[in-house]
């Protein structure tokens, strides 16, 4: 059975004194490099150069702050149940009396952890959340050689309180 078009009848003729010095393929190979040699290159040198990411690429996670700076997540825990990967998980607190400031809800995430080797960055916890908390930014999580330093805790996922910290997500809200 023919199962490509591409097979070859093999030959049992004897192979001439170049072929059995491996020229006839040496050439071959080097005809191919030389060809792709002049061609523009399909990589790019990064992290020097990065190409243009797509409008819908989603990358590391922001936990977004209200106007006031106040962190808007309330760790219902919903990204949590829609995330198909089990890669959040958090421990909820109640907000004391003078700490309005810094949490907007009555309760909130005091612990907050994504685990990023498990996360497939599908955007499920970003369409979850009721409170417009979460969201998934352009920026790439950067590779490591420790596993616990792919597990992304507030300290890394809450932007910063100074306005010139804060990251626009205002593209993916308006989708
Ligand atoms: S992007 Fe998807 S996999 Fe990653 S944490 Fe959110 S829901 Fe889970
Ligand atoms: S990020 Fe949103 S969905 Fe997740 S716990 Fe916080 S408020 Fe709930």
């Amino acid at each position: 059975m023919q199962l490509t078009n591409r097979s070859k009848v093999v030959s049992n003729k004897e192979m001439t004194a170049a072929e059995a010095a491996y020229i006839p393929a040496v050439l071959k190979g080097m005809a191919v490099t030389l060809k792709h040699f002049f061609k523009r290159p399909a990589t790019v040198k990064y992290p020097e150069e990065q190409r243009e990411f797509s409008e819908v690429y989603r990358g590391k996670h922001v936990l977004k702050r209200d106007e006031n700076g106040a962190e808007r997540c309330t760790a219902c825990g919903l990204c949590a149940v829609a995330c198909p990967a089990e890669a959040i998980t958090m421990v909820a607190d109640e907000r004391k009396k003078g700490e309005e400031k810094l949490y907007r809800e009555e309760k909130y995430a005091a612990i907050y952890e994504i685990n990023m080797l498990r996360c497939i960055f599908c955007g499920l916890c970003e369409e979850a959340c009721p409170k417009e908390a979460i969201f998934l930014t352009k920026e790439i999580t950067p590779s490591n050689y420790e596993r616990e330093d792919f597990i992304y805790g507030k300290d890394k996922l809450v932007e910063g309180i100074e306005p010139s910290l804060r990251i626009d997500v205002s593209k993916r809200q308006d989708r």
